[in-house]
């Protein structure tokens, strides 16, 4: 039998991956997209997808609008990516971050409630959530302690993830996603920042590259490893929530270092601190624990550090490139 699954962010970053995924598993797959003037299909047309998934309007603003996708789709899984997932921008957008982070995953699972409650329901958690950390590596029992609207956001939707999982018997996961990024990673994050920073330096389009904190660390992974996490977690006998991670972690320095490196320049020569970039707040380190993915999910990361910039950096030089061809 062929299995549904209903997407919320497809045109993001791991919207496109897992649709791959679960595309070459043979699912019929629906790609929540919100409206907009000219809809951004990039990430699915890099990975050749488009025309084999489904798209449908929705908003997470709209409780109605969700219910009514859910009765056109009938999905099994519902996996639920979108949101507002920019940090430095919550600080400045707090209230709508809020909407559509944290309320935004409430009104897919009252929808859920609401039309189906046997649909199984990924919330996209994030370890932002462990912010100013009470112990190191952070694991599923580490105490949170949000530092940003979004992390406050993304917590409320991983409670209230877990309370509808306890309450009303919803067979609902939360994925404890450390950072993961890749050559589809939206340009405003560090990594990205960096990779088309070091492309655009050395096809001369760029001379310096300004960034904020460059001593927090971040435990990095590679994106397409982790939606097989997301799917691999609702496959289970049994709802439950778990930390993904690559269990190692570096700097914002170190990640500039080896990207510059990769294109054989020194990051010295172009970076420039610029405290304007830094957040009222910031997360110092996280670095995951992720042996219980590992034990029951079969799931580990394949990919290093240096792999993934080098996978980065590479597809950035070749993406500028290409834009530089007369
Ligand atoms: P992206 O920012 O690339 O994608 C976010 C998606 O949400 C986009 O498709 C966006 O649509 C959509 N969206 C935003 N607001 C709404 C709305 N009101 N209604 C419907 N759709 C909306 O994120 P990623 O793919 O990187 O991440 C996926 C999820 O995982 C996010 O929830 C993120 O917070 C979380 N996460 C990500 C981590 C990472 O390292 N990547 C780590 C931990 C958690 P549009 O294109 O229109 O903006
Ligand atoms: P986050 O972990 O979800 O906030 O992912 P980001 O990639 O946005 O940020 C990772 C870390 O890099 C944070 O501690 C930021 O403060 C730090 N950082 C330093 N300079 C920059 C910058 O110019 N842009 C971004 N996005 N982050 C920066």
């Amino acid at each position: 039998m062929t299995k549904t699954a209903l997407i919320t962010g497809i045109t993001g970053q791991d919207g496109a991956y897992l649709a791959r995924l679960l595309l070459s598993k043979g699912y019929k797959v629906y790609g929540a997209f919100r409206r907009s003037s000219v809809l951004n299909l990039e990430r699915l047309d890099y990975l050749g997808i488009r025309d084999y998934v489904e798209l449908v309007p929705l908003d997470l603003l709209d409780t109605g609008n969700i219910i009514r996708v859910l009765q056109k789709t009938q999905p099994d899984e519902v996996y639920n990516l979108a949101a507002q997932s920019f940090v430095a921008v919550s600080f400045e957008q707090p209230v709508v971050t809020g909407e559509i982070t944290g309320l935004g995953a409430v009104r897919v699972l009252e929808a859920i409630r609401t039309v189906n409650p046997k649909i199984k329901f990924y919330q996209a958690s994030s370890s932002e959530m462990f912010g100013k950390v009470q112990a190191v590596p952070q694991s599923e029992k580490t105490p949170f302690y949000p530092r940003s609207p979004y992390a406050a956001a993304k917590l409320y939707a991983h409670w209230m993830t877990v309370n509808y999982r306890e309450s009303y018997g919803i067979f609902a996961c939360s994925g404890i996603l450390f950072n993961h990024e890749s050559e589809l990673r939206g340009l405003e994050f560090v990594t990205r920042k960096i990779t088309d920073a070091v492309a655009r330096v050395k096809h001369g389009l760029q001379k310096e590259l300004r960034l904020g904190n460059l001593e927090a660390k971040r435990d990095w992974g590679y994106a397409p490893e982790y939606v097989e996490a997301m799917w691999l977690m609702l496959q289970q006998p049994e709802p439950d929530d778990y930390v993904i991670a690559t269990g190692e972690t570096h700097s914002v320095r170190e990640f500039a270092e080896e990207a510059f490196a990769c294109a054989g320049l020194d990051w010295r020569d172009y970076v420039v601190e610029d405290p304007a970039l830094k957040r009222p707040a910031d997360v110092e380190l996280l670095v995951g624990d992720a042996s219980k993915a590992r034990q029951k999910l079969g799931w580990r990361p394949r990919t290093t550090f240096k792999e993934l910039v080098r996978i980065m950096v590479e597809a950035d030089l070749k993406r500028v490139a290409a834009q530089c061809r007369p």
